[in-house]
């Protein structure tokens, strides 16, 4: 058995991780969940799981899930603070990190410094402190399992190889609801649309990011940070179809794919079963009604967004921090019908530029820039 915590239960990767859990009741101990405003799942899933911990992190509900739940069996935590001690709960083998954009990346941090290993759907968390992570799992002895479905089938193509061999990786992108759309159209936007995604069925953020392709580039920087490969040996394909999930290019001239339906279910188990394998209920891939697998490559003047993260990690230190904080803020701001579709690439690019370099980073750093990056955007705004 082992004992997991779902950081985001309520999310669309916390309910399918529960789908997981569900099918394998025999392997998998649920010790803990936490939501950030969705009560009445939280309570329902603390009902039917009976996990010993549940944490709401808006506060203004803590009141109903304590009359809710029967204190002598649960323990209930609250708030920013509530979440990040679940996160360092060491009863758990594993973590699954299912938050969202930038707050994920402080629990990320607070799993490794208590040794637990951490599932990570958070890909902020590595956007945003990639090398303050990786130099910390070493010392902790923690590691961290992809569930990001790219580069989980990037870690499947690297069992049993050997680093040193690998050529070049092959990230590869269905390309979004507007992948055949003309830029002149792109003003015209709105979030309805943006909001369709063709094959996965994601929650509202990354849908945002997949339509705008941040996502893309923030998944450039995950690799970067997951696997032992320069930016520049990583290469964008899209793949309109969802059915190769990354490819892993060798120096012999190999090249390894991983393939399946589009379900975020197999690469949830995946990270939480590794090494092992185990049956799914998830559909099985039929590549004879799939019948053509299609690539093209990325087109970067729509997709400014793949661009500019490209530029950012290869400046490093602050530069994917104001990157991921602004996107987080841009997308909020595009889902509350504030600013347009195409404001969001041009305002990251100008708040790339007007920030103050910091080469280095520390924790300290990441926070003064978070705080930096919101003002700046709600200044520019409001002007
Ligand atoms: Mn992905």
């Amino acid at each position: 058995m082992k004992n997991i915590t779902i950081l985001g239960s309520t999310g669309s990767i916390g309910v399918q991780a529960l789908n997981v859990i569900d099918t394998h009741q025999d392997k998998f101990n649920l010790i803990g969940i936490s939501a950030n405003q969705n009560i009445d799942l939280l309570i329902k899933q603390a009902k039917l799981y009976s996990p010993k911990y549940v944490c709401i992190v808006d506060e203004s509900y803590k009141k109903e899930l304590c009359n809710s739940l029967d204190l002598g069996r649960y323990k209930v935590l609250s708030g920013r603070s509530g979440l990040l001690e679940l996160a360092s709960i060491n009863d758990a083998d594993v973590m699954l990190n299912a938050l969202v954009g930038a707050s994920g990346m402080e629990p990320t941090i607070h799993s490794i410094n208590s040794g637990i290993n951490i599932a990570l759907s958070n890909k902020e968390s590595l956007v945003m402190a990639g090398e303050i992570i990786n130099s910390r799992l070493d010392s902790m002895g923690v590691k961290i399992y992809p569930v990001d479905s790219e580069h989980s089938a990037i870690w499947q193509c690297l069992v049993g190889e050997k680093n040193k061999q690998i050529n070049k990786i092959i990230l590869t992108g269905s390309g979004g609801p507007f992948r055949t759309k003309k830029i002149s159209e792109f003003n015209m936007i709105n979030k309805e649309q943006a909001l369709k995604h063709p094959n996965w069925s994601m929650g509202n953020k990354i849908t945002i990011d997949s339509s705008t392709m941040m996502n893309k580039g923030l998944e450039l920087i995950e690799a970067y940070w997951l696997f032992p490969i320069n930016f520049d040996k990583i290469d964008i394909v899209i793949h309109p179809e969802s059915i190769i999930h990354s490819m892993v290019e060798f120096v012999d001239g190999s090249v390894k794919a991983q393939l399946g339906v589009p379900s975020m279910e197999i690469p949830i188990q995946y990270a939480l079963t590794y090494p092992d394998r185990i049956i799914s209920n998830c559909e099985k891939l039929d590549l004879t009604k799939v019948k053509s697998l299609n690539f093209e490559k990325p087109d970067l003047e729509k997709f400014k967004c793949i661009d500019l993260a490209y530029k950012s990690i290869k400046k490093g230190g602050s530069f994917p921090v104001v990157l991921n904080v602004a996107n987080d803020i841009l997308v909020d701001y595009f889902l509350n019908d504030k600013i347009q579709f195409l404001d969001i690439p041009n305002i990251i690019e100008g708040t790339l530029a007007a920030h103050d370099f910091i080469k280095d980073i520390t924790l300290d750093d990441i926070n003064y820039l978070t705080g930096w990056t919101q003002r700046y955007i709600q200044e520019e705004i409001h002007d």
